[in-house]
């Protein structure tokens, strides 16, 4: 993909663009690996917002109109066809987001248990039926909510567009999607794929862009449901914006996830799993470690977990660390690291060092331990993205929980410990959504839902974003409740036949 020479050019993706169409606007896709250009990206506006709206209002009869069977088995064949273009995929993925191989596996494997869930919806979205009341039944019929928007950030350039391109394709919704500007180049090949499956044109549209176009989605009268993942900032302002032009919105946030250390935890396993947690995909999943609360000093788990992340080398092959996403991102951590030495932090290991070794936007596993007066500091409180642990030591487990609570994301949280009671007793009392049990990525897979907490930073709007929680988003349900006759019991007469009998 870096070869000189003609770059990929990524388009918007629907049955208006035509051979005399002309983005307004180009934009470099860069790898974060090199800092090189790899392609570039045409970026749509609010006219083209609208066109797209269009076609897929012009196609919604149809596509919604189909069984839910039909529209599965599409989706089940486009499952086939990630499977057999997998290594190219991954390619896609490694070379624009930085992810290691094994993580860019994991990100289309991930992606492909969403579809694999969506392809059982047929077994799921029946409604229910009741007899409520003497000859009076209840039933419900779903139906899809017609054309929905989805907008997704650039750290699962696969994952993510899939949480919620399946559920409402299945459910019938044709679909418009404004891929993160930073990593287009997946969704762009995901979306050839798509179409060879059998979607049509209209059902699955693709508007690349930035905020602008985002703006757009959120205005367009035509489009009934919108759901965002990306930082908290624009998660709040995406979804008031779109609540206030009538949608049906689900918008997550930021995190920023604690990890609680009891004094029982298993040394090698625990440091094992914080390290993964909190360095994994260079530290840019929304499920990271970003806070390691110790109940007590444990130094001997402290060591461990700096000796693991001592060992990481960047690169790109499993196991190693790889960029982040970009310069700028690059400059948020290491001022963030930058000022929690300045306010006391303690530097157990400096990822700074990676920063001037070569091209690209490289920060290596950094730990820092902070002393109680920080807890309050920017760098406990404020996302960093990227591969930083805070240490803090917590008197007892319910001072580790009162400053767990403090955190406003309500995303993720875990306990380490070899006690079912105090698994038990964290797990009811963390403010996060979700929670790990000596699991420092507690991502719920399917058929459990993800999303973090309502009312928190990490989830503004309705319901969560995958399995049954998409199925409801995606789809409206209306309850019918039938009386036939007065007479249940009695066996049909000639009147009941209209006089036939
Ligand atoms: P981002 O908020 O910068 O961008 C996300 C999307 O919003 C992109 O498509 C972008 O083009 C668009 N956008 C950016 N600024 C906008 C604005 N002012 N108005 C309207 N749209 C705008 O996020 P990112 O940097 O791409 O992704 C990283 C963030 O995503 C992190 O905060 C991470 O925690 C979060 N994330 C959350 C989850 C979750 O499930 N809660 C999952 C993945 C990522």
């Amino acid at each position: 993909m870096s070869k000189r020479g003609i770059l990929p050019l990524v388009t918007s993706v629907g049955p208006w663009r035509d051979a005399a169409y002309k983005a307004a606007r180009m934009r470099d896709v860069v790898s974060p690996a090199t800092g090189e250009v790899v392609a570039h990206v045409e970026l749509a506006s609010a006219a083209e917002v609208d066109k797209a709206v269009q076609c897929a209002a012009a196609e919604f009869p149809r596509w919604g109109g189909q069984t839910i069977k039909r529209r599965a088995q599409i989706l089940l064949k486009f499952h086939a066809l990630v499977e057999s273009h997998k290594d190219e995929l991954i390619e896609l993925i490694v070379c624009e987001n930085g992810k290691n191989r094994v993580e860019a596996a994991g990100d289309l494997a991930k992606g492909l248990e969403t579809v694999e869930w969506a392809c059982s919806m047929p077994q799921l979205a029946a409604g229910r039926h009741l007899t409520v009341s003497s000859g009076v039944t209840c039933h419900e019929i779903r139906d899809p909510v017609g054309v929905v928007a989805s907008v997704v950030p650039f750290n699962f350039p696969f994952m993510v567009p899939f949480w919620t391109i399946p559920i409402a394709l299945v459910a019938g919704n044709c679909v418009i999607l404004k891929p993160s500007e930073k990593v287009p180049l997946t969704m762009q090949r995901a979306a050839e794929l798509l179409f060879e499956a059998g979607v049509p044109a209209g059902a699955f549209q693709m508007v690349q862009g930035e905020a602008d176009v985002v703006g757009a989605l959120c205005d367009h009268a035509g489009i009934a449901a919108l759901t965002f993942v990306g930082s908290s900032r624009v998660a709040e302002l995406v979804h008031n914006r779109a609540r206030a032009a009538g949608k049906k919105v689900l918008a997550l946030g930021g995190a920023k996830n604690h990890l609680v250390a009891a004094p029982d935890r298993d040394v090698p396993m625990a440091s094992a799993d914080i390290v993964a947690s909190f360095a994994g995909c260079a530290g840019q999943r929304c499920m990271a470690a970003s806070v390691l609360i110790t109940i007590g000093e444990q130094p001997e788990l402290i060591d461990a977990v700096v000796a693991k992340a001592a060992q990481l080398r960047k690169g790109q092959h499993g196991g190693c660390v790889g960029p982040v996403i970009d310069c700028s991102s690059r400059d948020k951590i290491v001022a963030m690291i930058d000022a929690a030495v300045a306010g006391g932090a303690q530097l157990l290991l400096d990822g700074r060092s990676w920063v001037a070794d070569g091209a690209g936007w490289w920060v290596g596993p950094t730990v820092l331990k902070l002393p109680e007066s920080m807890r309050e500091h920017e760098v406990v409180r404020t996302e960093i993205f990227g591969p930083v642990l805070c240490v803090l030591a917590a008197r007892d487990a319910r001072q580790a929980l009162e400053w767990e609570s403090l955190d406003k994301h309500g995303n993720a949280a875990c306990i380490y410990t070899q006690s079912g009671a105090t698994a038990d007793y964290f797990a009811r009392r963390f403010s996060a959504a979700m929670i790990g049990v000596n699991i420092g990525v507690p991502v719920p897979r399917e058929p459990f839902s993800f999303g973090g907490m309502e009312g928190s930073l990490s989830k503004f709007g309705e319901h969560d974003i995958t399995a049954e929680g998409g199925m409801h988003f995606f789809t409206k349900v209306r309850k019918v409740t039938t009386k036939w006759t007065t007479t249940p019991d009695a066996p049909p007469d000639a009147a009941n036949f209209g006089g036939a009998m």
